[in-house]
């Protein structure tokens, strides 16, 4: 198994300009697994209440993601509900219901411990610990977090990026976890919490990657609609990291070059519709044109 993701299964109340949906399948590990099945395969642990679809789980073991540490347990799933600003880059969460996560102990399936690569998705910290704890021996460890439990578990997120080699998060989280308001202090001030990269995504304002002596920026797709922003930090991840994987769990400026543009043309894909629906009826030739789009945006060096 080359891919490990821990996050959330969850349903998603959302209000965006452009409508409204209640109950729409979501969750910080739905949305990364899904993203990164395209380049490598991949294994969700999480948990789920007694109302969660089946079809939706039989629909993620199809495309080959293994589900083996999908935990079945009493209760109601994990449930987020938010509304985005006329701007679509801010956004108010208005309830969070942990249901079964808040008494979910991940147990990591034997043959998913030696994971080469591991993504500690947007979850409680003390969880992304545990499943740390049951790998042998990761190459490349990458995690995402959200204000929520920056607010609420601080001290264990900052055990977590102790162990963590690259850091995903969005700017407004990249402030809040460094109290630097400037994003590029802010990177600095995250590379000596213990992550060696730092990926900083800024929405419609692409995503910044900062390491020690070097940085590399992306832009976001120029969209003429963004239908609903959610996922779109969790997909860009997830097609990162799945990018990685696919290259053996090796960090290099080209593998991640390589990673951050497969993750920002996947991101600019699932906005286009409610939810993980254009993920799910993604086709090889549809990334292919956005990746050659993307080509075409960022060229000033051939032409
Ligand atoms: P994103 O838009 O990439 O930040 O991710 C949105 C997804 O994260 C939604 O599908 C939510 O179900 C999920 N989510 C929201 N809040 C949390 C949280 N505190 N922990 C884990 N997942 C969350």
């Amino acid at each position: 198994m080359s891919l490990l993701i821990v996050g959330t299964l969850a349903f998603d109340d959302i209000e965006t300009p452009s409508g409204r949906v209640e109950g729409e399948i979501g969750g910080s590990a739905g949305y990364a697994a899904l993203a990164a099945s395209f380049c490598t395969k991949t294994a969700i642990v999480a948990v789920v209440g007694e109302d969660f679809p089946k079809a939706t789980l039989d629909d993620l073991s199809g495309r080959g993601i293994d589900l083996a540490g999908v935990e079945h347990a009493p209760g109601k799933s994990f449930r987020w509900s938010g509304r985005y600003h006329e701007n679509l880059n801010n956004r108010d969460t208005l309830d969070t219901q942990l249901n079964v996560l808040s008494s979910f102990s991940p147990k990591v399936p034997e043959h998913l411990r030696s994971a080469e690569t591991v993504f500690l998705g947007n979850i409680d910290p003390v969880l992304q610990a545990q499943v740390l704890d049951q790998l042998r021996e990761p190459r490349l460890v990458a995690c995402d977090s959200m204000n929520l439990w920056l607010d609420i578990a601080r001290p264990a997120l900052m055990r977590v990026l102790e162990r963590v080699h690259l850091l995903v998060v969005n700017d407004e989280e990249a402030r809040l976890l460094s109290g630097q308001h400037n994003i590029v202090r802010a990177a600095h001030a995250i590379l000596k919490m213990g992550p060696q990269r730092v990926l900083i995504k800024r929405g419609e304002y692409g995503v910044i990657a900062f390491e020690h002596g070097s940085t590399f920026a992306m832009p976001a797709y120029p969209l003429e609609e963004v239908f609903d922003p959610t996922g779109a930090g969790d997909t860009f991840a997830g097609g990162c990291i799945g990018s990685l994987a696919r290259d053996g769990g090796r960090v290099d400026a080209a593998s991640l070059r390589r990673a951050i543009a497969h993750g920002s043309v996947l991101a600019s894909l699932v906005v286009e519709k409610f939810g993980m629906r254009r993920l799910w009826e993604l086709s090889g030739a549809d990334i292919e044109a956005r990746r050659q789009a993307f080509l075409r945006l960022t060229d000033f060096h051939t032409i």
